[in-house]
């Protein structure tokens, strides 16, 4: 502060930096508080000269002192700001947020600006913090963010089933046709489709038949691994992508889907509904050019399913 200030400005710039609705802490060199303003006192609940002498640490327990004192003394050193921002640090004190908001914050976001304050003497002697109050940019930044990954989800998955939709599996089945030429993992496919699903509409109805293509979805959700990638390919056809797995793996995963399936009943208006499926499955072979290659071979021997009288495994070999 300048110092022909006269006691009148001084008085003016107290009022201010009581009025402000930011916090503004003014501590001395051992972390002890000399000025506490009103944003301070209403959010912690701790009056001005309550707070007054005590120890920043002592106020707020919470604070990491190791990081904090490092990034103060480092300031102070340097003799320039030093910030700490909501995106690295949520908050450094933990004030509940008041604001009528969704619900989804209730403790205050926080930038807080770090000042070391110089005296007329040149020396550094007190620390000022100034904290802002970020919440409603947080919120909405996380809302936003929140908001765009559900859309991506959405984007690639099928609406009736939640499995992966075609495109999406497609490119994910690209991927690992690239993955396999430069690591040679086996990559298996199972492709299968739900056995006079016609009959299945025509007898029970449209809707039964949705219900139907979702029983089937969730139990190949429910059997598949974390790695695996599970796709709606078309109306009541799914593909099964199973990377780091081989023929036979591939072929033991068919069986157990089939057989679940093949046990599984529905409730049809208080009398038991129940399906097959025919399956093919086949493994990335090095005389593959492309993944179309994989497909074409999984559908042949899911043809083949049908032929021999549907509800089984044809292994491509
Ligand atoms: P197959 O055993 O040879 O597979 O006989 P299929 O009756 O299942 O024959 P196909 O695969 O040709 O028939 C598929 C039928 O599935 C045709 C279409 O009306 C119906 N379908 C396709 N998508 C949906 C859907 O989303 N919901 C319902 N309810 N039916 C669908
Ligand atoms: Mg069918
Ligand atoms: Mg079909």
């Amino acid at each position: 502060m300048a110092e022909h200030i006269d006691i009148n400005e001084l008085h003016w710039l107290l009022d201010i930096v009581q009025s402000i609705d930011v916090g503004v802490v003014v501590m001395d060199r051992d972390y002890n508080v000399e000025v506490w303003n009103s944003f301070m006192e209403n959010h912690s609940g701790v009056g001005a000269d309550k707070a007054a002498r005590q120890s920043l640490f002592t106020l707020f327990p919470e604070i990491d002192q190791g990081w904090f004192t490092h990034k103060v003394e480092t300031a102070v050193m340097l003799g320039t700001r030093a910030f700490t921002i909501w995106e690295q640090r949520p908050n450094l004190v933990h004030f509940k947020s008041y604001q009528p908001i969704t619900g989804m914050a209730d403790e205050m976001y926080q930038n807080v600006t770090i000042l070391p304050l110089r005296s007329s003497t040149g020396k550094t002697d007190h620390v000022c913090l100034i904290i802002y109050d970020v919440t409603g940019v947080a919120v909405n930044k996380r809302q936003l963010e929140s908001a765009n990954t559900k859309l991506q989800e959405l984007a690639l998955r099928d609406g009736l089933t939640g499995l992966l939709n075609r495109r999406y599996w497609e490119s994910c089945l690209e991927r690992e046709f690239a993955r396999h030429q430069r690591y040679d993992n086996p990559v298996s496919l199972v492709i299968f489709d739900i056995d006079h699903f016609k009959r299945v509409n025509d007898t029970y109805g449209h809707q039964t038949g949705d219900e139907v293509i979702r029983e089937t979805a969730r139990i190949t959700s429910q059997l598949v691994r974390e790695t695996d990638f599970a796709g709606r390919y078309g109306g009541e056809e799914f593909v099964v992508l199973l990377p780091g797995t081989t023929l036979d793996g591939a072929a033991q995963f068919a069986e157990r889907l089939r057989s679940t399936i093949e046990r599984q009943q529905l409730d049809y208006q208080g009398s038991p509904l129940t399906f097959t499926i025919s399956l093919g499955v086949a493994t990335l072979a090095d005389d593959m050019a492309g993944y179309q290659a994989l497909l074409e071979r999984a559908d042949k021997a899911l043809y083949q399913s049908k032929e021999g009288g549907r509800n089984q495994v044809t292994v491509s070999r």
